[in-house]
């Protein structure tokens, strides 16, 4: 039987030690938050980013504005922001109204800014092995891998799903650890091989956003798995994976809700630490 790789401890240990670092900076850290309307789901991540920054000694300054402005104002918005030296942070909550480029607006974040670790010079930098701010939810499952204490170095490791915001920065983090890293994506299940290369893998991450697409019966025996996944059935929040019967071959596996989540947002808050080393 699988042991539950639990995000909550490791988020609480790691805040620990941001709140430290943050107690010895010469002035406080500032994080702008920029949500345009009011999406519940921006409003509840929101919420969880307020609550954290204050317990850490960060001052969270939020935006919310009015969700007809145009994308050149938001634009604006937003470099000044750039230009203020007190805002150590800059994040947008996501999804943007219709007729603003998401894309596009993370662009215009400073680097040295950018919280999400999503600007394209910080996917660069990953690259070159520059992991200093990287995006959220790989930097999560990096964090409960290092929580098995397993040697990376050569093992199986398997990614479902090929986001830019998941599964390719995650790649490029496992290569840094010298992982035989395979991607997995839609041609691959249209291709009828998904369950093939689910079934080799050491390491297992699925970011996909499908319940129940990998069967638990397709989980190599003592496989990690990861699940990122998010879904909502019947009032019930579930992940990718079939978690009864994975749990039973698995040597650690995470529980959804509760595994990667709960790390996420704690990413986020030690992104705004290294921008605050970036910019001195
Ligand atoms: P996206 O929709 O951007 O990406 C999903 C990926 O899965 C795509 O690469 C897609 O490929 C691939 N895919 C779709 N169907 C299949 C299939 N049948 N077989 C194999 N691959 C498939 O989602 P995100 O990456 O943003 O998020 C993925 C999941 O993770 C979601 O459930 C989301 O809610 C969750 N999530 C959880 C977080 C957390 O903190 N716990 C944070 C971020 C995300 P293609 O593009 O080629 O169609």
């Amino acid at each position: 039987m699988a042991r539950l790789l639990e995000g909550r401890p490791i988020a609480d240990r790691i805040l620990t030690s941001i709140a430290a670092e943050v107690a010895k900076l010469k002035s406080q850290p500032v994080l702008a938050s920029i949500m345009v309307g009011d999406n519940p789901a921006s409003q509840a991540y929101v919420k969880s980013q307020k609550k954290l920054a204050q317990q850490l000694g960060i001052d969270y300054q939020f935006y919310n504005l009015e969700p007809q402005i145009s994308q050149p104002a938001l634009v604006d918005f937003i470099q000044r922001l750039n230009a203020d030296e007190k805002v150590n942070g800059i994040i947008v909550q996501l999804p943007l109204p219709l007729g603003i480029d998401g894309r596009r607006i993370s662009q215009c974040i400073a680097y040295n800014k950018d919280v999400e670790g999503m600007h394209p010079i910080n996917i660069g930098r990953i690259l070159f092995g520059d992991t200093d701010i990287v995006p959220c939810t790989p930097a999560a499952v990096m964090e409960l891998l290092k929580e098995t204490q397993l040697n990376l170095n050569g093992k199986e490791v398997v990614v479902v799903g090929h986001s830019e915001i998941v599964g390719k920065p995650l790649a490029l983090l496992l290569l840094k650890e010298f992982a035989t890293v395979t991607v997995c994506h839609i041609g691959t299940s249209q291709a009828g091989m998904l369950e093939k290369h689910v079934r080799e893998a050491e390491i297992l991450v699925v970011a996909v956003g499908r319940p129940a697409l990998i069967k638990g019966s397709w989980i190599k025996e003592d496989a990690v798995v990861i699940d990122v996944g998010i879904n909502r059935i019947e009032g019930m929040i579930v992940g990718d994976v079939e978690f009864e019967e994975a749990q039973k071959r698995a040597s650690f596996i995470t529980p959804v809700p509760g595994g990667v989540g709960p790390l996420t947002v704690t990413m986020l808050m030690r992104n705004l630490l290294q921008a605050v080393k970036l910019q001195s």
